[in-house]
């Protein structure tokens, strides 16, 4: 899978994308993420990327053509059109089913980060192809909703992770949350570790982590259980 993150912070993102499990994947070629600074497309000697929106109101407003410049410098550059996804409070709201939809659906995707009071409408109806939102609030930018989409999207891609075993288990997949999960020492303030999880008896641990799944779920979320 390869994305590219349009963005007026760069280095935001790199620091990220350079750690822990996705810097690894991205070391070892599994998967390609390149980040754009949107103000090298900029058309103006002051490299100007908004200007105060139509109509009135406060902040300022992301300009059209430095963001279409850019997104077809990637589509040269990757010699194809990705999906473009702006990440967008009015999108629809993404979740382990839209991370799944989108890791095998897609080869490329780009994304597509605003900030300040938002981008000109006529860009967004011009190459985006869906928005996608974080949760019903508001953040400061599109960096951090991108990177959540970029790190729920890669883990799903095979080799991004060391099995995918790892994900199958976990909340949301399938639905249900995840069991509770213990590690060593096998008591730790007085508190013990559930005793079938040391008893070796797989079969029995496989009943007590689905009994405990529905458990967790019923209490946390008996949403998604309807
Ligand atoms: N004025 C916009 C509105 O009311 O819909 C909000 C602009 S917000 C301050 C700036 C940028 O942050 C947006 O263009 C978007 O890229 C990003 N953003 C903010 N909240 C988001 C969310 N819940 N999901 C995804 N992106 C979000």
């Amino acid at each position: 899978m390869k994305i590219d993150i349009m963005t007026l912070f760069p280095e935001m993102c790199e620091t990220f994308l350079n750690s822990g499990i996705i810097g690894r994947a991205l070391k070892a070629k599994i998967v390609d993420v390149k980040c754009h600074q949107i103000r090298d497309f900029a058309y103006d000697k002051h490299r100007r990327v908004d200007d105060t929106p139509y109509g009135g109101g406060k902040g300022m407003i992301m300009l059209a053509e430095p963001i279409y410049k850019c997104f077809e410098n990637i589509c040269e550059e990757r010699n194809c059109r990705p999906h473009l996804i702006y990440m967008s409070p009015k999108g629809r709201v993404f979740n382990q089913e839209a991370a799944k939809r989108i890791s095998n659906k897609f080869k490329n995707i780009a994304i597509l980060c605003g900030h300040y009071e938002g981008i000109d409408e006529r860009v967004i109806e011009e190459i985006v192809d869906e928005q996608v939102s974080i949760g019903d609030y508001v953040v400061t930018g599109g960096e951090m909703p991108a990177l959540i989409l970029t790190d729920a999207v890669l883990r799903l891609i095979p080799g991004v992770l060391s099995d995918s075993i790892c994900f199958e288990e976990e909340s949301h997949y399938n639905v249900l949350l995840e069991h509770p999960q213990y590690t060593k020492p096998s008591i730790w303030h007085g508190k013990e570790v559930p005793e079938v999880l040391l008893s070796g008896h797989h079969a029995k641990i496989e009943e007590w982590k689905i009994a405990k799944s529905l458990e967790v779920t019923k209490k946390y979320r008996p949403d998604l259980i309807k």
